[in-house]
């Protein structure tokens, strides 16, 4: 069988261009969507993060800053800006890049951002909202997830979708997405480290969604035949003395078997940036209803 590849840069592209419309109306408006990062401290692979994304916002003409935050900042200083962001009309998404140095509480953080301007979806109204079926600001992975596979014509209704891992950002909200009559309409199985027996489970899913943070750790003794994979890690692993990006998901070991697959890179990563200027531009759209 061949494994047909469902990249996230095709997809993601597809998305930017529906965006040109929505974002030259709001700036007719006089509206110029708006985000604010909030980096603190000096982790290499959270600068690239913010980098990819205000780069991507620039590129598109919308409005972007960066506040850089010593690693020493206090939780106060830190809830002080949330503030000041929170009531700047220019900033219609608010983003925080974690992790957090140890010493701050992200909880307390997280949940000080206007749930209105929450355009990682992270805090308790919108996680909520989801899982009443009434999302509003989705968080962005997840979401992303469900636009490849849409773009992809890949069906879920009535599918039998299986989850593995059940983090807030990825799993957790994925199984409810997929699971919304309105959104996927499968059948979901969400699964974890308490799962006993992974194998029993994965091998029935007709879409495998790899979300676990273990290096190629989903291989074809996994699967079963004809899978769509959905593969969402993002692990550095040394190979031959060199650094590479792998996901979890044994790739060259699925192919021939899934009949779909996202690739890492440039599957679901891209999306994940796509969806998080879809937030923002759905946030300053929202003011005008
Ligand atoms: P977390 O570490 O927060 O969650 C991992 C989940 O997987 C947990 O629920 C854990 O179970 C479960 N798990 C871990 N090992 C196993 C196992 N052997 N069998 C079954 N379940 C297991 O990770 P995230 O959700 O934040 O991220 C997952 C992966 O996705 C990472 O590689 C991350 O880098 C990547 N990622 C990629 C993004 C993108 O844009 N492409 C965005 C966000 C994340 P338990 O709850 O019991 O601990």
């Amino acid at each position: 069988m061949d494994t047909a590849i469902l990249s996230g840069l095709d997809a993601s592209k597809a998305l930017y261009k529906s965006l040109e419309d929505r974002i030259n109306y709001l700036k007719d408006k006089n509206i110029t969507p708006g985000l604010a990062a909030v980096l603190v401290g000096n982790n290499p692979a959270s600068e690239i993060y913010v980098r990819n994304k205000t780069k991507k916002f620039d590129s598109l003409g919308l409005k972007t800053n960066l506040f850089r935050l010593d690693e020493n900042v206090s939780e106060k200083e830190l809830l002080s800006l949330i503030q000041d962001l929170n009531s700047n009309n220019d900033f219609h998404g608010i983003l925080l890049q974690l992790p957090l140095p140890k010493h701050v509480n992200s909880e307390n953080v997280l949940n000080a951002i206007d749930p209105t301007k929450d355009v990682d979806g992270f805090h308790p109204e919108n996680a909520g909202l989801l899982s009443i079926g009434k999302p509003r600001f989705i968080p962005c992975t997840p979401k992303g997830i469900i636009y490849i596979l849409k773009h992809f014509n890949i069906d879920l209704n009535g599918k039998h979708v299986v989850v593995i891992g059940r983090s807030n950002i990825v799993g957790r909200p994925i199984s409810i997405l997929t699971s919304l009559k309105k959104i996927g309409n499968a059948t979901v199985t969400l699964c974890h480290s308490g799962t006993k027996d992974l194998k029993f489970f994965s091998k029935q899913a007709d879409i495998l969604i790899a979300a676990l943070g273990s290096p190629e750790f989903v291989d074809a003794s996994y699967i079963k035949e004809g899978a769509c994979l959905v593969d969402v890690g993002i692990n550095r692993v040394e190979r031959n003395g060199k650094s590479k990006i792998v996901g979890d998901i044994d790739q060259e070991s699925v192919l021939g078997k899934a009949s779909s697959l996202t690739p890492v890179p440039k599957g679901v990563g891209p999306m994940t940036i796509a969806m998080l200027v879809e937030n923002t531009v759905l946030s300053a759209e929202l003011l005008l209803n």
